[in-house]
C-alpha cells in the first residue's frame, strides 16, 4: 500500500474528511496497544466484540497518530484529521477492494476449515525464489484480516496468496470481493465452525462462495459431497478444475505413500508421468496439504518437478499447541485455544509423539459443536480411548456426566479450581501432559502448575522490561528511522527464539544475527523478519539463501562467492544483500580504493541488490573518543555518498549501535542497531540509571549453612581461612554455569535479602561458597549473582571486562525463563 492520501482514501470510501486531504498514508493501525511507529498511520475505530475502537482514540492519539477513521466525530483534539463514515470496518473494507482492483497478477485464495496457513506458508516457502509474493500475515483471514492483507500488495508484488476463513453463512461474498482470487485452492474441509450451518451441504455452498470469479480451482477429489457440488455449480463447473485425490479421474492422481521414520515419499501420476517427491512430514494432514500445494504450482503453470529440494525442506508453521517442559520430567502441550473434536484430534496426534511411559490427558466440556451431548462424548470417548491414557481428568459438568465412557482411571471435577485444590506436583513424573480444553476453564491455571520454574539456578528474562527499553531507544529516534535489533550469539546469552518472537511483535523492523545457523533457528522457530547475517561463513552460502536470511557482504570475495552460490540455485529475482564499509574498525568491510570497482560489479551483477550499506563504530561508547567517531562517521559519509550517486540507488543507510544512538543520534540516518542496550545497560551510566529497565536476572538459592570455628577453612586449596566464627552458604552454582573463578577470594558479591555477601575461598566447578556471617538468612534463601542488586554492571566491574561477555558466558544449562509481568 503506497500512494494514498486522506483526500484518495476519503473518496474511495465515501466519507467526511475534516483536515488535511495532502497527508500520506502508510500504516493503518486499528489496535493501539500495537502502535510503535505512528509515523504516516491512520487508525480505524472498529467496532469490537468487546470494546469499541472510539474508547481507544486517545491512547492512539498520545502514541502520535493524527490520522482517524471514525463513525463519531472526535472533538477533543486539534491538528488532526478524520474521516467520518458510517462504518469504519466497511470503509477499510472497500479500500482493499479498491486497491486489489489495481492488480492484474495471479492471485491464490485458500480456503477450507484446516490447513489454510500451513498451505499459504508453504506455497510462500516454495514459491519465493521466483514471485515477489505478498501474503496474508500469520492467520489473518477474517473480514479484517484478509482486508489488512490486500492492502499488503505493492507495485512490485508478482503473486498474492491470501486465506479467507469464515465462521457463519453470508461471510464469504464479501471476502470474495476483498481478495477476487484468480486461483480458488480448498483445504480440507472437516467440522470446524459446523455448528453455524445448518448441514455441511450449506458450509460447502457458502466456501465455494470465493471462487466466483476464479479461472481454476485446486481441490480433493475424493470429497464426493464437495466434486458434486462443484459439478453442478454453472460457473465452477466450466473452470479448469485441478484436482488431486486416488481417482483415475484426478488430475494428479496419487499413486503411492511410503511413510518412513521421519518423511514420506510421495508418487503422484501427472500427464503420464509418474513423479516422486518426499516432504520431511509423517502425518496424514501434511501429505494432504503437500499434494494441494503441488496442484497449485500446476495451476500458477510453474514445473513442479524444479521444488524436490523445496518439498524435502519445507518447515513446520507454528501452531497453536505449545509444547512445553514440565515438572518431574514431564512435557506439557496446551491447547486450550480451539475446543472441538477436530483440534482434540491433533492434540492426541502430538501427545502420541511424545516419547514418555505415562499419559495423562486433562480435558473440559466441548463447547464448539452442535451435537447432542450424549453423541458428542460418545464420539470424545471413541477418539481418545485407543490412546490409551494413564489417567484422564475430567473438567465440567457435562463431560463429567459421560465420565464412564473413558476406558482408563478417570477423576472428573466440575471446575478447574477444584481440581487444582486437588492437584500435588508430586504425583506428575515422567509423563507427556495434553491439556485440552476450552477457554471458560481456564486450563492455563494449570499449565502454570505444570511448568518448570522451580529449577534453583535460573535466569530470568523480564520480557515487559525488554520491551519497555526497546521503546526507551526509540523515542530517540526519528518516527522514520527503522530498527535492527542485534540477536547475536543466541541474543547475548539470554535465549534468541524467545527475544525474536518479541521483538517480532514490537514493531522491529530488521533481525541480525552473526551466522547463518542462528538465522536458521529463527526461521524454524516462525520467525519472519527480515534477518541479516553479518558474518555469513562460505560454507553457509546455502542455509542463507534456503531460509531468505540476507547477508552482510564485505569484500569482492565474498560477493563473488555469494553470487555463484544463487546462480547455483537458479535464484531469478535480485536478492537483497548488505555492504559493509570499513571506516576505522578494521575489522571487516570494503575499503575506500575498491568503491570504483565495487559499483562496476554491482552494475554487472543483476543477481543482487543492495538493501543497504553499512559500517560500524569502534569508539561510540567512550566519552574520550568523539573524535575518532567523527572521523568515522565521515568516512562511511563520503563511502555511501561514492556508492550511491555511482549506482543511482538509496539504500537503508546505518552505523549506530546502541552507546551511539545515546551519544550520536544525529547520525542515526534510515536505521540504528540496537544491542546491548535492549537488556538495560549502557555505557552512559546517568542514561542507563535514569532510563533502562534491568532485563536480566541470574539468581540461585542457598543449599546449605555450615558454622565455621576460627581457623576453619574453605573449599580446595584452603584459600579462605575463619578468622572469626563464621557463617557460611554453599550455592548450587560455579564456573560451569559461566561464574568465572576470578571472582573467588572475595573478590565477587552476590546479594542476598538485599545485602551483599563476598563470595569466599575457590569457585568450584559446580558450587560456590558465600560468607554470611553479617546477613540473617536460611537454607533455601533466594541469592542474587546479578539482576536487582548487584547489578550486571556491578559484576562486569568486579570482572574488569564488559556486560556482553559476562551476559554470553552463562552457560546454556542454566534455565532461562521468561516471564512478562
Ligand atoms: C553487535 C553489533 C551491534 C550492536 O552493538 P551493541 O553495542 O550491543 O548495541 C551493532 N552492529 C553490529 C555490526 C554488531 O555486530
Amino acid at each position: 500500500m503506497k500512494n494514498y492520501n486522506l483526500q484518495s482514501i476519503v473518496e474511495i470510501v465515501s466519507g467526511q474528511l475534516i483536515g488535511d486531504g495532502e497527508t500520506l498514508i502508510e500504516q493503518i493501525f486499528f489496535d493501539s496497544r500495537l502502535i510503535v511507529h505512528p509515523v504516516n498511520g491512520i487508525f480505524f475505530a472498529l467496532a469490537g466484540n468487546q470494546k469499541d475502537g472510539h474508547l481507544y482514540i486517545a491512547d492512539a492519539y498520545h502514541k502520535g497518530i493524527r490520522n482517524f477513521v471514525v463513525s463519531q466525530p472526535i472533538q477533543h483534539y486539534d491538528n488532526i484529521n478524520q474521516i467520518i463514515v458510517q462504518n469504519p470496518l466497511t470503509a477499510l473494507q472497500k479500500w482493499a477492494q479498491y486497491h486489489r482492483q489495481k492488480f492484474s497478477i495471479p492471485i491464490i485464495g485458500v480456503t477450507g476449515s484446516n490447513g489454510k496457513t500451513i498451505v499459504k506458508e508453504w506455497l510462500n516457502q516454495l514459491l519465493w525464489k521466483n514471485f515477489n509474493i505478498s501474503r496474508s500475515p500469520k492467520s489473518y483471514n477474517s473480514q479484517l484480516g484478509t482486508a489488512l492483507s490486500v492492502l499488503q500488495l505493492t507495485d512490485v508484488t508478482t503473486l498474492g496468496i491470501f486465506e479467507a476463513g469464515i465462521s457463519m453463512p453470508n461471510e464469504m461474498e464479501k471476502l470474495e470481493e476483498i481478495i477476487r482470487p484468480t486461483i480458488g485452492v480448498l483445504t480440507k474441509i472437516g467440522n470446524a465452525h459446523l455448528e453455524n450451518f445448518q448441514n455441511e451441504q450449506q458450509l460447502i455452498q457458502e466456501k465455494l462462495k470465493l471462487f466466483t470469479n476464479v479461472n481454476k480451482l485446486v481441490y480433493n477429489i475424493e470429497n464426493i459431497q464437495l466434486h458434486q457440488t462443484i459439478l453442478s455449480d454453472k460457473h465452477l463447473s466450466k473452470i479448469d478444475r485441478i484436482t488431486y485425490g486416488y481417482s483415475k479421474e484426478a488430475v494428479v492422481q496419487i499413486q503411492q505413500i511410503i511413510s518412513q521414520e521421519i518423511n514420506t515419499e510421495i508418487s503422484i501420476l501427472h500427464n503420464n508421468e509418474i513423479y516422486t517427491y518426499s516432504i520431511p512430514f509423517t502425518d496424514d494432514a501434511s501429505i494432504k496439504n503437500s499434494l494441494i500445494c503441488l496442484t497449485t504450482l500446476i495451476a500458477l503453470n510453474v514445473d513442479y518437478k524444479e521444488y524436490v529440494n523445496g518439498f524435502a525442506k519445507l518447515l513446520p508453521i507454528e501452531m497453536r499447541l505449545e509444547i512445553k517442559e514440565a515438572i518431574n520430567n514431564s512435557v506439557l502441550i496446551n491447547d486450550s485455544f480451539n475446543s472441538d473434536l477436530n483440534s482434540l484430534k491433533i492434540g492426541l496426534n502430538v501427545l502420541n509423539q511424545q516419547a514418555k511411559e505415562r499419559k495423562t490427558l486433562v480435558l473440559t466440556d466441548i463447547l464448539q459443536s452442535n451435537l447432542p451431548d450424549n453423541e458428542l462424548y460418545q464420539q470424545t470417548a471413541d477418539l481418545v480411548n485407543p490412546y490409551q491414557f494413564t489417567e484422564i481428568v475430567l473438567i465440567g459438568n457435562k463431560i463429567s456426566k459421560h465420565k464412564n465412557l473413558f476406558q482408563s482411571y478417570v477423576r472428573s471435577y466440575t471446575s478447574t479450581e477444584e481440581f487444582l485444590t486437588h492437584f500435588k506436583s508430586q504425583n506428575v513424573y515422567n509423563e507427556a501432559i495434553l491439556l485440552k480444553g476450552a477457554r471458560p476453564f481456564q486450563l492455563e491455571k494449570i499449565s502454570e502448575e505444570l511448568e518448570t520454574r522451580t529449577h534453583d539456578t535460573v535466569l530470568e528474562i523480564n520480557l515487559q522490561h525488554l520491551i519497555q527499553n526497546i521503546n526507551t531507544y526509540r523515542s530517540l529516534l526519528k518516527p522514520s528511522t527503522k530498527m535492527m535489533c542485534m540477536v547475536k550469539a543466541n541474543s547475548y546469552g539470554v535465549g534468541s527464539f524467545e527475544v525474536a518472537n518479541v521483538l517480532e511483535n514490537n514493531g522491529v523492523d530488521y533481525l541480525g544475527v552473526a551466522i547463518a545457523d542462528e538465522g536458521k533457528e529463527l526461521r524454524k522457530a516462525g520467525i519472519s523478519l527480515p534477518i541479516i547475517v553479518m558474518n555469513p561463513e562460505q560454507s553457509s552460502y546455502s542455509t542463507v539463501i534456503d531460509y531468505q536470511l540476507e547477508p552482510e557482504i564485505y569484500s569482492f570475495r565474498v560477493l563473488d562467492l555469494f553470487v555463484k552460490k544463487l546462480k547455483e540455485k537458479q535464484i531469478s529475482r535480485p536478492y537483497p544483500i548488505h555492504i559493509k564499509l570499513e571506516t576505522g574498525m578494521n575489522r571487516l568491510g570494503f575499503h575506500e580504493e575498491e568503491y570504483e570497482h565495487l559499483i562496476d560489479t554491482l552494475k554487472q551483477t543483476p543477481q543482487v541488490f543492495v538493501q543497504s550499506i553499512f559500517t560500524h563504530l569502534a569508539t561510540a561508547d567512550m566519552e574520550d573518543e568523539k573524535e575518532y567517531v567523527n572521523y568515522q562517521l565521515k568516512r562511511f559519509n563520503n563511502g555511501y555518498n561514492i556508492l550511491s550517486d555511482g549506482l543511482n540507488i538509496k539504500p537503508i543507510k546505518h552505523c549506530l549501535n546502541s552507546p551511539g544512538i545515546v551519544a550520536f543520534n544525529d547520525h542515526q540516518y534510515d536505521m540504528v542497531r540496537l544491542g546491548i542496550g535492549m537488556y538495560g545497560y549502557s555505557e552512559y551510566t546517568d542514561f542507563m540509571n535514569k532510563k533502562l529497565q534491568p532485563v536480566v536476572q541470574f539468581k540461585t538459592v542457598i543449599s546449605q549453612i555450615s558454622t565455621l570455628k576460627i581457623g576453619e577453612t574453605v573449599s580446595y586449596g584452603r584459600r579462605f581461612k575463619a578468622e572469626r566464627e563464621s557463617r557460611i552458604a554453599t550455592l548450587p552454582v560455579g564456573y560451569a554455569d559461566g561464574i568465572r573463578r576470578s571472582l573467588g577470594y572475595g573478590k565477587g558479591k552476590v546479594g542476598i535479602h538485599g545485602k551483599l555477601a563476598p563470595i569466599t575461598g575457590t569457585i568450584c566447578m559446580d558450587m560456590m561458597m558465600i560468607d554470611v556471617t553479617d546477613i540473617d538468612c536460611n537454607e533455601g534463601d533466594e541469592v542474587i549473582i546479578f539482576g536487582s542488586y548487584p547489578t550486571l554492571a556491578d559484576i562486569t566491574k568486579d570482572l574488569d571486562t564488559i556486560p556482553y561477555e559476562v551476559l554470553t558466558s552463562i552457560d546454556m544449562r542454566v534455565n532461562r525463563v521468561y516471564y512478562k509481568d
